[in-house]
Order: C-alpha cells, then structure tokens, then sequence
C-alpha cells in the first residue's frame, strides 16, 4: 500500500470569467524514504500538486488515496487532522512568525500538538543544534537571514515528527550556499520521511533525489527513478493531543507581548473607549440612583455631606463605636455631638450690623447660609483659595459673589423673630471670621475650621445647645394644629407679642373679635414619623387659655408661652422623633450623596440607625427608576456597540497583518476552533488589561481633575465589576468579529494571500 496515491487527479480554479487548470489527471504514487524532486518551469502546476497532496487545497477530479483511505468523503476537521499528523511544511517565503524568537517557533510545532512541557523543549532544542541555530535560538525571526528563517522553518517542520515534507522552492528566495545548506539540511534530517521538494533548479538536489518528477502545463511530463528509496517500515502516525486550555491561555499571552507596539496601540484605543463608556455609565447611572433621593423635611437644613447614626437602643457611644465609624472608608470625620451642631444651628453670614429676618431665618442682601459644615468635607480641589486652618477661618459657598478671600465677615445665630433691622443680639454673635477660600461645588454654606470646631470655647457649645430648642420650637409651631368645635386650624407662633397663654384667631379684616376662655383645649400635634408626617393627636391641658375669635377664621397664632407648653410636652411625648440636646447622636462627614448611600448601607442595622437627612426615598419613584434603568440599558448596549465599532474599523488591519500567522499555525495543525478561541481569548485579555489601567489612570487623574474625582467617588465595587464584566463583552464581542474576518479564507487562500504580500 503506498502512503499518497494519487489517481486521475484533476485540479482546476474557476473565477467568475475563467478557468484556468491546475493539474489534469495525475497518477502518482508516494512512499516514505523518497526524496521526489518536482521540476517544472513557471505555472506548470507543481504547487497545485503540492497542496492537493498535503491537503490544503482540494481537487475536482479524480481519487486521492491517503494511507490506503480513499479521501473524497474527508470533512475540513478530517483535513486538519491529516494535515496536523502528517505534514511539516517549508514554503518559500519562510512561513515564519516574525515576533516569536527560533526557540518560540519550533516550539509553537510541539505545543499545538499538546507535547509536555520538558520533552518539548529538549526536543526543539536537539532540532535548532541540528538545523545549526543554536546561538540563534533567541533572535527574533524578523532578525534572521532567509537561510536562517528556512532552517528554523525546517527544525519547525520536522519537531512534530510527521512522517511526510513538503517543500514548495524552499530555496527559491536564498543565494546558493545557503540554499545548499538548507537543502542540505533537509535531507539529513528526513532520511526516514517522505519529502517532496518543488524546485526550479534540479541542480541542487540533484544529490539527495531519489525520483524526479517533471511538470508541464498541468501535466507530468517525466516521472524518473533516480536511485533506490531508503526501506523504512512505516510507523503510527503521531497522536494529536489537542491544545489544553493553559497552553492557549499561554499563547495568547506571548502573542499579545511578542508585539509590544501592537499592545500598547490597542490597550490605548481601548481605555479611550472605556473612559468614554464609563463617563456615560456614572453619568446615567448617578441620575437613577439619586432620583430616588428627596430632601428630608425633618432636617431641611442638612447637606448631603452628613450622616447620622443614633443607637438603637438609645445607649451613649462607646470608644468601639467611634473607632468602628472612623474606620468606614467613606467616612472622613466623626463628629460627637454633631447633629446638634448640624441641625439646630441656623448660622447667617451678614455684613452690617442690621439684619432682616423671618421665622429663623436671616438674609442679607437677600442671601442666606443654606447650612454649615466641617472643612474636612471639602475637597481641595473644589476650593479657590485655601482650607480654613485657624479658629476664625472660613470657607463660604460660590454663590456670595461680592465676598472676596481675605475679606472679614461676621457670623451669628438667629434665634428669634427679629423684624426688619433690628440689631443682632450680642448672645448671637460668634465672631468675626476671615473667608480663605470659595468652595465651587455647593452655594450657601460655610465651612468652620476643626479649630473651631473643636475649640474650647463656649461658642460651639452655645450653638449646639441654645439653637436645638429654638429649632424644635420652630418645627412645633410649624407642625401644631388645634381643634376647636368642629373647626380644625393651623397654629403659628404670634408674630407680635401675645400676651400670657393666648391663642388668637384672625381673619385679617379687622373686625371687633370676641374672646373666649376656656379651660380644656385639644392640639393636633403633627409628628414626623420615618417618611410621612402622620397627625398625632394629642390632649393638651392648658388652664385659662385665652382664645381671641371672630366667626370667619383665616389663621391661629399662639403666644410664646403656650409655644412653650406645646414644645415641652413634645420633648416628653416625642422624644424620639425630635433631637434635643440629650440625645445621643453622632454626625458624620461623607464626601456626597453616594458616599452616604454607601454608609446607609454598610451601617444601618440591629444596633445602628441610620439618619441620612439628604437622602430619603420616595417610594413612588420606583416605577420611574426601574423604566430609567431600562432605558438606560439599552442605550448603553447601543452606545457600547457604536464605541466597539469604531475600535473594529480602527484595528481591523492590525489584525490582517497576522493574517499569516494564523495560516501558519493552521499548516502546521492547529484547527480552525482553536484559533478561534485564541483571537477571542486574546481580545479578553487586552480588554482585562485595558480597563484595569483605565481605572487606575481614572484614580490617579482624580486627584487633580474635578470631574474625573466625582466619577471615581460615585463608583461603587459593583460598578467595577458590572463594568469589567461589559468591557470584556465587548472584547469578547470583538474577537468574534475578527475571526468571521480571518476565517472567511480557506487555508491556502489565506497562506497563498500572505505570500504575496
Ligand atoms: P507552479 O507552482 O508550477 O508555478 P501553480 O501550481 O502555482 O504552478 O499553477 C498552475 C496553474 O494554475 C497556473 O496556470 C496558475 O495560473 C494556475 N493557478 C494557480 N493558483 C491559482 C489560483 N489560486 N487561482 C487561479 N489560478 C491559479
Ligand atoms: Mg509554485
């Protein structure tokens, strides 16, 4: 039985106008020890019976025999897996991979057939001695001389130990000496194979031929014995072990690295799309999330740069408890006591001695301090100018314009209804401060020094105690109703003095009114309860009220006394729903509405409650937010494949130009799924890469650029992950793409196309 047989053979290649013949009925047989020399001048179809016989191209006509096994039912894997066992091949043009050393190359032989780690080695080193290339086993094969990539070629080609060659003018390139040596080679190497060798000069191998076999117009023209074959018995073809998970994960590594320039170009392209993606994902993300966020009514004045946690079984914080809130990554300051500092102190900056105000609050020039911070909260880089260090600095929001750094103001607490110019009350005065800095991102509110903060002085104290009362008065008056009759009617503080414990009804027009005393009154107190002010209705006993009526009532007022009554019974009653200077509170310093979301979240639990005054949900957003989410979903899937795209068009040329490469793992026996695998592996992992360093670029331009700093605080662990998670999609995505390219040719189009160029 003769290894290759090959009967009526006809090969032809068909274009859209023409056809042209490659070969036309051949007979002809091949056995192991041969050394067939194939002559023929120019286009005589020596190629064509080439790669017919190795199977990298088909025929039309005609029977090929492999092993004795008629070929013409072969599927492309039962094509791959002759070709993978069988042949080694050597092409003129050095089908060499240019970024991978000698060693590299012959290895790449052995690895694809699953060879373990050491014999691979010891035998692609044996094979580099012979081909003579040991002191070149590390060069590049860019670097090589054309004899010098030929020999490696054939060291790669005899590694995997198949028992036929094929050569198509492995000297066609190469001046004589080396051609010989090459040839020379050859022959020494593959005493015990098969080799064909196509060749314009016969020359050449005019000494090793066994058989010489001359073409003509498709034709064979002379089939001449030359001397007797060696007898060599032939042996199991090598098994083919496949290529397991780690080596392609291995070469996919050492193909991303081989091209140093081709990573970095498209780790670049990458991270600027994934910066692009990541801007559009916090950006549409930060909108959903925080559409759930309602200013709380409780504590109007609260910034979202604080939290509060209160102990839910009411007990004082312990050392634990503040080591534990200080650790909290997104925590930057933990304040004792500072809720009271926080909600009860209505600070106004003002100017002049004369001050307006209305109910607590003070405006100057129309302008008012919205609320009041630590300096701690702030971010350097939202701040013109500098931090406040000493007691008397400060730090005002951007939008008191006609206030300059350096400039002196005076601060003060408003505590009572003071009316139009009214001069400020010494006891409300704080001090004279010095602005050093404007904080861009917020606009009325001032921050205090730690100095201040923790000063000894009375003045904190004064503000933290004096102010709660006052607030809570303000909140009761604000939240009282009171039933008389039938009637119901809101009641505010009297606005002028009222004497003793009187309410008094008004209409507004003037008229005589009639007084009423009475001894038994029901207030409807409102509490606020969690989300929701519910009315609370509570008795009140108040002797000798005086009730100032007339029939059409407009609106109630109250005398500070029966305030008073009001604010006391509530402190007792609803102790738990209001601050008072008693509780036990602590406030802490977060850097915006996702940090204290985080803390929400990693704190509120069985012992700790958490009270994030600038961030209450609103149940009735959860069909908007889910709709949003959606919403966004899908556009950034559309946003996401338009990004992609782009970086497809930009690097689909790269990956043309490895093109050959692939056509070189496929001749030497890859299959076409694992090298699926490897294009897409490969994409995964630049897109792995790429978005890691994104991240860390991100984090260090943070630092310096505000925008870049919000994006890096906003994102959450989960966000990292779901991102990675949608970058190596996309890449992913990407490598799929590429392979529907690289793979659309057949083996010899894609070799034959990388020869010529
Ligand atoms: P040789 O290797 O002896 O120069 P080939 O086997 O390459 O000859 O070519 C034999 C004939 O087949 C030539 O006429 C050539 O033009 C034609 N031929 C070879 N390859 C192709 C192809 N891919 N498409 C069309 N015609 C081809
Ligand atoms: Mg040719």
């Amino acid at each position: 039985m003769s290894m290759i047989r090959l009967e009526n053979v006809s090969k032809y290649y068909k274009s859209e106008e023409t056809v042209s013949v490659g070969m036309k009925k051949i007979n002809l047989e091949f056995n192991l020890g041969e050394f067939v020399a194939v002559t023929g001048e120019s286009g005589s179809g020596k190629s064509t019976l080439l790669n017919v016989i190795s199977g990298l191209d088909g025929y039309e006509d005609g029977e090929l025999y492999l092993f004795g096994e008629e070929t013409s039912h072969y599927t492309i894997a039962d094509w791959e897996k002759y070709r993978g066992t069988n042949i080694g091949f050597v092409f003129q043009n050095y089908n060499i991979i240019d970024s991978y050393t000698v060693l590299q190359n012959v290895l790449l032989a052995l690895e694809v057939q699953g060879y373990d780690p050491k014999t691979r080695k010891q035998r692609a080193l044996e094979l580099i001695e012979k081909v003579g290339l040991t002191s070149h086993k590390n060069h590049k094969a860019s670097k090589l001389s054309g004899g010098q990539k030929q020999r490696t070629v054939i060291a790669r080609a005899l590694a995997k130990d198949c028992p036929i060659i094929v050569a198509d003018e492995p000297t066609g390139n190469l001046d004589s000496a080396s051609g010989a040596q090459v040839l020379k080679v050859l022959h020494e190497l593959s005493k015990d194979k098969l080799i064909i060798v196509v060749t314009h000069e016969y020359s050449q191998v005019a000494e090793y031929a066994t058989r010489r076999i001359k073409m003509h117009d498709g034709e064979v023209v002379e089939d001449k014995k030359i001397k007797k074959p060696l007898e060599v018995t032939q042996k199991d073809a090598p098994k083919i072990k496949g290529m397991p998970f780690h080596t392609l994960l291995r070469f996919t590594l050492r193909n991303l690295f081989a091209t140093p320039k081709r990573l970095v170009f498209l780790v670049f392209m990458q991270m600027l799309v994934m910066v692009a993606f990541t801007l559009f994902y916090t950006f549409r993300l930060s909108s959903i999330r925080e559409m759930e966020v309602a200013q709380s009514q409780r504590f109007p004045n609260v910034p979202e740069t604080r939290v509060l946690i209160e102990k839910r079984d009411g007990e004082d914080f312990g050392a634990d408890d503040l080591a534990y809130f200080n650790n909290i990554r997104y925590v930057s300051h933990v304040y004792e006591q500072g809720l009271n500092f926080y909600n009860s102190t209505r600070l106004y900056i003002f100017k002049s001695e004369n001050i307006y105000s209305h109910g607590t609050s003070i405006y100057m020039d129309g302008r008012q301090v919205e609320g009041t911070d630590a300096a701690i909260t702030l971010s350097p880089i939202n701040v013109e100018g500098t931090l406040p260090v000493a007691k008397n600095e400060i730090v005002i929001g951007h939008n008191w314009v006609d206030y300059q750094i350096g400039e002196t103001v005076k601060i003060g607490t408003s505590n009572y209804y003071n009316y139009e110019g009214s001069q400020i009350d010494d006891e409300d005065f704080i001090g004279d401060f010095m602005i050093t800095g404007i904080d861009k991102s917020r606009s009325h509110i001032l921050y205090f020094s730690q100095a201040f903060l923790e000063s000894e002085d009375e003045v904190p104290r004064y503000i933290e105690n004096v102010s709660v009362k006052n607030s809570l008065k303000d909140q009761a008056n604000y939240g009282f109703g009171f039933q008389y009759g039938s009637n119901y009617h809101n009641i505010e503080r009297s606005t002028i003095d009222l004497p003793g414990k009187m309410i008094q009804f008004d209409d507004g027009s003037g008229d005589p009114i009639e007084f009423v005393t009475t001894t038994d009154i029901t207030l409807v107190g409102y509490v606020y309860n969690e989300s929701t002010w519910t009315a609370e209705e509570v008795l009140i006993t108040v002797e000798d009220v005086n009730i100032h009526y007339n029939n059409v009532t407009y609106y109630a007022t109250m005398s500070d006394e029966i305030a008073d009554i009001i604010v006391d019974y509530l402190l007792d009653e609803y102790e738990h729903f209001y601050l008072s200077e008693n509780r036990l509170v602590l406030s802490l310093s977060v850097s915006g509405l996702s940090a204290g979301n985080r803390v929400i979240k990693s704190v509120d639990s069985d012992i700790y409650r958490v009270i994030y005054p600038a961030n209450i949900p609103n149940p009735s957003q959860g069909i908007f937010v889910f709709m949003q989410a959606l919403f966004t979903g899908v556009f950034l899937l559309i946003f996401g494949i338009l990004l992609y795209s782009i970086v497809h068009a930009v690097t689909k040329n790269m990956m043309k130009t490895r093109k050959k490469d692939f056509a070189i793992y496929r001749s030497i026996g890859t299959n076409k799924t694992t090298l699926a695998r490897l294009v897409v592996l490969e994409q995964v992992f630049i897109a792995l890469i790429s978005s890691i360093m994104m991240f860390i670029v991100l984090y260090i331009l943070g630092a310096y650029i505000p925008f870049i700093y919000r994006i890096v605080q906003y994102m959450e662990n989960i966000d990292y992950v779901i991102l990675i998670g949608i970058f190596l999609f996309f890449g992913a995505w990407l490598g799929l793409r590429f392979n529907k390219k690289i793979f659309k040719q057949s083996v010899i189009e894609s070799i034959v196309s990388s020869r010529e160029e």
